[in-house]
């Protein structure tokens, strides 16, 4: 559904991961008028993951694209809106009133839940932008099927890198983990997966300098962090898995962060300004999983209703 220009919502919902449906899912019950605004595909990070067997009620586990479009599905029952279209700036004026400005225009919203996620780190080594796209990846489940027979390296040593590494072997010849450390960061039931995989190869106190390859990734430049020795390690693919940052640009001034840039909030997702909340991994928490981000998304909504309904209190008796 197109928003027309100067609309006003009850609910804007920034981020259609898992927070931001879950936020439109109860926003949309509670019969606030609610919009979802996602530049990206619907589903978040979570989307991205192949298989996702920590979420509750599917013993089986269950893809993350399926697991999300149910999401979605669920949502949408509730008449929500979604507008496929980056949200620009957020501003706050002083009755309290928010004011969003996307690439579908401008409305109004009297609560906005930011519910951005985390965008990949890059590497930040020569090579690596000039070879994106092209060998160079940060997304197993999306570019794994184009490395089959391939050997293929994985950077990094916490959750997202061994599940990388573990979904690659279904394609790749041979995967090899380079981690800075001599030992991961994984949860141990992924590192166990991953020491008897044996496909996979790990490659310890290395750091990746250099991806080498004019139209295709050839291979990289491996620096031991000990000794400073560095090597030529020939490969078809490099899958960058070394953390992410909270995607907060367009509200930077309007919340309290963390020292990493995370959003500060209270148990009831509120941020530092009245109104907005924040939900899912673009907040300062101590566990990232789906089932924390739909469970931010829930009280973030129920939270935003609460708003709404003291601030047309305080509107009506300043009436009278
Ligand atoms: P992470 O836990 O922050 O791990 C990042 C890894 O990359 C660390 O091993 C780190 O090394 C390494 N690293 C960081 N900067 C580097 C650099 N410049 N060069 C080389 N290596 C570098 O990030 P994550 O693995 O993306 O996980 C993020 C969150 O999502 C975590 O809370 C995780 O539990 C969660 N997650 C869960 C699952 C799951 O449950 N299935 C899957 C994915 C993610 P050091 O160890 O030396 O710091």
């Amino acid at each position: 559904m197109q928003l027309h220009e100067g609309k006003n919502m009850d609910v804007a919902i920034i981020g259609a991961g898992p927070a931001g449906l879950s936020a439109a899912l109860y926003a949309g019950r509670a019969k606030l008028s609610t919009v979802v605004a996602e530049q990206g595909v619907s589903g978040g990070q979570a989307a991205t993951t192949h298989w996702i067997e920590n979420y509750p009620g599917f013993p089986e586990g269950i893809s993350g694209p399926d697991l999300m479009q149910r999401m979605e599905q669920q949502a949408r029952k509730f008449d929500v809106e979604f507008i496929h279209a980056a949200v620009n700036s957020v501003s706050r004026d002083s009755r309290g009133c928010f004011s969003v400005t996307s690439g579908e225009g401008e409305f109004t919203a009297g609560t906005v839940i930011v519910a951005t996620g985390t965008v990949p780190q890059s590497l930040g080594v020569p090579g690596e932008d000039k070879l994106r796209g092209i060998g160079v990846s940060y997304c197993a489940t999306c570019d794994g099927p184009f490395f089959r027979e391939k050997e293929v390296l994985v950077i990094g040593g916490g959750d997202s890198a061994i599940v990388e590494a573990l979904f690659l072997t279904r394609f790749a010849s041979k995967v090899t983990v380079i981690h800075r450390r001599g030992e991961l960061r994984a949860t141990k039931v992924l590192q166990d997966d991953a020491f008897s995989n044996s496909k996979i190869e790990f490659c310890w106190h290395s750091v990746v300098s250099e991806i080498l390859g004019d139209s295709k990734v050839e291979g990289v430049t491996l620096r031991d962090v000990r000794t400073g020795d560095t090597r030529f390690m020939e490969a078809g693919g490099v899958f960058v898995a070394i953390g992410s940052r909270p995607d907060t640009g367009f509200v930077e001034s309007m919340v309290d962060t963390d020292e990493r840039g995370y959003v500060i909030t209270d148990d009831r997702m509120r941020t530092s300004t009245p109104g907005l909340f924040a939900a899912g991994d673009v907040r300062a928490k101590s566990l990232r999983q789906v089932v924390t981000a739909v469970s931010d998304g829930a009280v973030a909504a129920v939270e935003a209703e609460k708003h709404l309904f003291e601030r047309q209190r305080f509107s009506t008796r300043d009436k009278h």
